[in-house]
C-alpha cells in the first residue's frame, strides 16, 4: 500500500473496499469524502450539498458498501437517482468498489428495459439497488414488498429528481421503505422543496457541505472547454496544437490517467512524463529537474505528486480532469503565471460537469470564458508558423554549408530544387500532415463535435444561421441525459407553435417545465423531448390531448 491512500486508510473500511479504492487509483479523499464518509459509516443520516465532480459517488458508496451485509441476499440499499444515465454510473461505481467483496451484487433499475430480468436480480439477492423513481414504482407495484428489507436509501441528485417531476413517485417510495432505514440526500441546491423533503423523511441529519472561500486568481487567462470524456486525450492534443506553450502541467484524477495521458502525448512526439503517487522521490525530483531545465515540457500530475511543484517555466495549466473543489482549481492554475509572468489555464468539462464550472466562477469571482477546438484552418495555421521557427533561423547560413550540397543532389537525382526541398521538407516534419484536407482526415474530431446539443440548461439557441437546416440533416442533435424524442403529425402548417405544445403538455401532462426539453415544430410535424422515465405512463395521459382542434397523438420518435 503506497503512503498517500493513508487518507482512505483511515476511515477503517471494510478491507475488501480499502483493496478496491487503492486497485482504482485514488490516491486521496476528496474533501465531500472526508467529511461525509465517517457520517454514513456511522449510520447517521445526512445532507449533503455537492455536485457531479466532487467525488461524490464513492462518498456514500464506499460507507454504504461497508454497511450492507454480504451474507443476507436481500436489498439493503437503495440508491435513486434521477436519470438512468446517471443510474448506470452509480451502479458501475458500486460494482467497481465492490469488485473485491464476494457475493455482493448491484442492480440497475431505469425505464426503457425490460422489468423481467430487474426484478428477478432483485429477488435474486442483489443487495445494492440503484433506480430511477418512475421505473422503481412501477415494480413497487407489481410487488409492493420488494423494498421491505432496505435499510440505507440514498437520494442522489434530490433536486434533479424534483425537476424532472418525481415528487409523488418519492413519497411512493418513502412509504415503501421500513422508517428505521438511514437516509442519505445529495442534491447540488438546497432548495425549500428538498429542505421540506429532509424534514418529513430524515432523522436528525447532519449537514455537510463543501465550504468555499472567495479566492483570488490574477494574472491567468482562464478558459474551458466543453467536451466528452472519451474525447478528453484528442481535446487536449488538438489544443496542444495551437498552445503557444514553454512547459505545461496536466491534471488528472488517477494514477492510471497520468500514464495513460503522458504515454499519448510521448507517442505524439512531446517530451512528456506522468507524475503519481507511486513514483519514487528521487524518480519524482527527476522528473521536475527535467521540467525545469527542458528537457520535459510537460507534465502529467495528480493533486497530490504536484504538490509543492514550483517551476517557472509552466506557462500553462490543462485541468483534464475537473478538479474536486474551487480551492483545488485556484491552486492547480497558480502553477502557473509564477514570477509576475502571464500564465493560462484551460479547464475540460463534461456535460455533466457544467455546475462545478459555475462554482468555480462564482467562487473565483471570474468568468471562465468558452472556447472551442482549433479548427483544421487553425492547427494548420499553427503547425506552418512552427515550422517557419524552426526554419527561418537556419537559412541565413545553411546555404553556406548545404547549397553545394543541394546542388549535387539536383543533379545527382535529376530533380528541380524545388522538388528535393519539397522532400526534403516532408522528411523533416514525418509527414506530418500540412494541407487542410490532410489534416482534416486525420483529425478524430472537429470543433463543432463538442457536446452541445447536451446543454440542456442553456436558452436554446433560435439563432437561424443559414446552414442551420442542413446541419440538422446531417447531425441530429444529441437527445440530454434521460430525454426520449417524441413526435406528433401536427406541425406549422397546422398552426401549432412551440409554446401551444409546451401549454398542452404542461397541462395534460402533469410535467414540469424542467422535465420538458427542446421543441422542434417543422412544418409538416414536431418533435419534443421528454424525460424518459414514465414516458409510457404519461403518453397515455395525453392520449385524448388536442392542440388547435387536433389530436395531438404524441408517440416516442426513433431516429434510426
Ligand atoms: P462524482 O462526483 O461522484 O461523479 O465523481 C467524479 C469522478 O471522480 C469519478 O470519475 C470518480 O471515479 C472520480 N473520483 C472520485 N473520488 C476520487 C478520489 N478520491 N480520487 C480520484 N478520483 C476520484
Amino acid at each position: 500500500m503506497t503512503q498517500e491512500t493513508g487518507g482512505f486508510a483511515a476511515f477503517n473500511l471494510n478491507p475488501n473496499i480499502l483493496a478496491a479504492v487503492i486497485a482504482t487509483g485514488y490516491e486521496e479523499p476528496s474533501a465531500i469524502q472526508q467529511q461525509s464518509i465517517p457520517i454514513i459509516m456511522a449510520g447517521h443520516d445526512m445532507i449533503g450539498q455537492a455536485q457531479t465532480g466532487t467525488g461524490k459517488t464513492a462518498a456514500f458508496a464506499l460507507p454504504i458498501l461497508h454497511r450492507i451485509d454480504p451474507a443476507k441476499r436481500e436489498p439493503q440499499a437503495l440508491i435513486l437517482a434521477p436519470t438512468r444515465e446517471l443510474a448506470l454510473q452509480v451502479a458501475t461505481a458500486f460494482e467497481t468498489y465492490a469488485k473485491q467483496m464476494p457475493g455482493v451484487t448491484v442492480v440497475a433499475v431505469y425505464g426503457g428495459a425490460p422489468m423481467g430480468p430487474q426484478l428477478k436480480a432483485i429477488r435474486n439477492g442483489a443487495q445494492i439497488v440503484v433506480a430511477t423513481p418512475g421505473r422503481l414504482c412501477d415494480h413497487l407495484r407489481r410487488d409492493e414488498k420488494v423494498l421491505s428489507t432496505v435499510n440505507h436509501l440514498v437520494l442522489d441528485e434530490a433536486d434533479e429528481m424534483l425537476k424532472l417531476g418525481f415528487m409523488d413517485d418519492l413519497e411512493v417510495i418513502f412509504k415503501a421503505l421500513p422508517p428505521t432505514r438511514q437516509t442519505v440526500l445529495f442534491s447540488a441546491t438546497l432548495p425549500q422543496s428538498i429542505r421540506a423533503i429532509a424534514e418529513r423523511h430524515l432523522r436528525d441529519p447532519q449537514h455537510v457541505k463543501i465550504q468555499t472561500k472567495t479566492q483570488t486568481v490574477t494574472a491567468i487567462e482562464q478558459a474551458h472547454l466543453l467536451v466528452h470524456a472519451d474525447q478528453k486525450t484528442s481535446a487536449v492534443l488538438s489544443l496542444l496544437e495551437v498552445e503557444d506553450f514553454d512547459a505545461l502541467i496536466m491534471f488528472v484524477r488517477t494514477k492510471q490517467a497520468t500514464l495513460d495521458l503522458a504515454s499519448a502525448l510521448e507517442a505524439k512526439g512531446y517530451k512528456a512524463a506522468a507524475l503519481n503517487g507511486d513514483i519514487a522521490q528521487n524518480q519524482r525530483e527527476r522528473v521536475i529537474e527535467s521540467l525545469k531545465d527542458g528537457r520535459l515540457d510537460i507534465v502529467v500530475a495528480t493533486d497530490v505528486a504536484a504538490r509543492g511543484l514550483d517551476v517557472p517555466r509552466i506557462t500553462h495549466v490543462f485541468n483534464v480532469d475537473m478538479p474536486y473543489d474551487p480551492e483545488s482549481y485556484v491552486h492547480r492554475i497558480g502553477r502557473t503565471g509564477r514570477a509576475g509572468r502571464e500564465g493560462r489555464a484551460l479547464l475540460l468539462v463534461t456535460p455533466r460537469e457544467r455546475r462545478m464550472l459555475q462554482v468555480i466562477e462564482r467562487v473565483t469571482g471570474q468568468k471562465v470564458a468558452e472556447v472551442r477546438l482549433p479548427d483544421a484552418q487553425a492547427v494548420l495555421d499553427a503547425r506552418i508558423k512552427k515550422l517557419t521557427n524552426s526554419l527561418s533561423p537556419l537559412v541565413a547560413d545553411a546555404e553556406s554549408t548545404h547549397g553545394d550540397l543541394l546542388d549535387r543532389l539536383t543533379v545527382d537525382i535529376g530533380c528541380t530544387p524545388r522538388a528535393l526541398a519539397a522532400a526534403l521538407l516532408r522528411k523533416a516534419t514525418n509527414a506530418q500532415a500540412l494541407t487542410l484536407a490532410a489534416i482534416e482526415k486525420e483529425r478524430p474530431l472537429v470543433p463543432n463535435n463538442a457536446p452541445r446539443g447536451d446543454r440542456s440548461d442553456r436558452p436554446e439557441r433560435t439563432g437561424d444561421r443559414p446552414d442551420r437546416g442542413d446541419r440538422e440533416r446531417r447531425a441530429p442533435v444529441p437527445l440530454a441525459e434521460g430525454r426520449a424524442r417524441c413526435r406528433t403529425a401536427l406541425g406549422a402548417r397546422d398552426g401549432i407553435a412551440a409554446k401551444n405544445l409546451l401549454g398542452a403538455i404542461l397541462n395534460e401532462g402533469g410535467l414540469a417545465r424542467e422535465a420538458i426539453g427542446r421543441i422542434q415544430v417543422r412544418d409538416s410535424f414536431s418533435l419534443v423531448e421528454l424525460p424518459e422515465d414514465g414516458l409510457e405512463r404519461l403518453l397515455t395521459k395525453l392520449k385524448d390531448t388536442r392542440v388547435a382542434g387536433k389530436q395531438l397523438k404524441l408517440r416516442r420518435y426513433r431516429e434510426d
